[in-house]
């Protein structure tokens, strides 16, 4: 168990700029770093499993999630719900695990509200043009050109959010972006305020500098 509290970390991006591979590739990195996984009304794509990539549930189920009071924030997006379960991040950054959420600006705006929000770093994911964008959305060959298109067309709605993050990473190459999001919480990992053990480690150096001093 960490003496720190986990970190909630929010990526959010237009639909293809890449934060799913980005958050795998951080996971990779750090295998203690926990994945929010959500729960959406969306069909699974071709090698989604529920209960990994997404808890699949029907529309009622998801609504009686909401009655219950289960989840930390959730909107609709491209005409599906989507939410993030409040349990497995209360689990988390109990035990100091760190926790990435891959949700909406809708999403960040809820969480920049709740409770999480003293704790919080967010980052937005730029693609580095809308042609790349949509070369992305295409590549990936799991949505049909009637949901690339309806993606593309929320992607500017998406990006108008950008400058509501601490941080943006324009995704152009991989390894760059990779580098750059762990050089941010590396960084985010070593601010004085999150190290709760520092304040025992400077007591211990001051009693060194009193024996010295007899
Ligand atoms: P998102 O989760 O934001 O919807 P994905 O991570 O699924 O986006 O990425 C969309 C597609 O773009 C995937 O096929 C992925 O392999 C590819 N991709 C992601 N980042 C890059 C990059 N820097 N250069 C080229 N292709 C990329
Ligand atoms: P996709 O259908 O491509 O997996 O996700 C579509 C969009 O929904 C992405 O922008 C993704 O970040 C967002 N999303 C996924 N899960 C959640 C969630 O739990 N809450 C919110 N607000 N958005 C989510």
């Amino acid at each position: 168990m960490s003496d720190r509290r986990g970190i909630p970390i929010i990526l959010s991006s237009p639909s293809g700029a890449g934060k799913s591979t980005l958050s795998k590739l951080l996971m990779k990195w750090d295998p203690s770093i926990t994945f929010s996984v959500s729960a959406t009304t969306r069909k699974p794509r071709d090698g989604e499993v529920d209960g990994r990539d997404y808890y699949f549930r029907t529309r009622d189920e998801f609504q009686q999630m909401v009655e219950n009071g289960e989840m930390l924030e959730h909107a609709e997006v491209f005409g599906n719900f989507y939410g993030s379960p409040f349990g497995p991040v209360e689990t988390a950054l109990k035990v100091g695990r760190d926790i990435i959420f891959d949700i909406d600006w809708q999403g960040g705006q809820q969480i920049r509200g709740s409770a999480l929000a003293a704790d919080l770093v967010t980052i937005f994911i730029l693609p580095p043009s809308i042609a790349e964008l949509e070369n992305r959305l295409r590549g990936r060959g799991q949505d049909s050109d009637e949901v690339i298109a309806d993606r593309m067309t929320k992607s500017r709605d998406e990006i108008s959010h950008w400058a509501e993050y601490d941080y943006c990473i324009v995704n152009h190459d991989i390894a760059d972006s990779e580098a750059q999001l762990k050089a941010i919480l590396t960084a985010e990992r070593l601010r004085r305020t999150r190290q709760s053990g520092l304040v025992d480690f400077v007591r211990d150096l001051n009693v060194q500098f009193g024996e010295r001093a007899k």
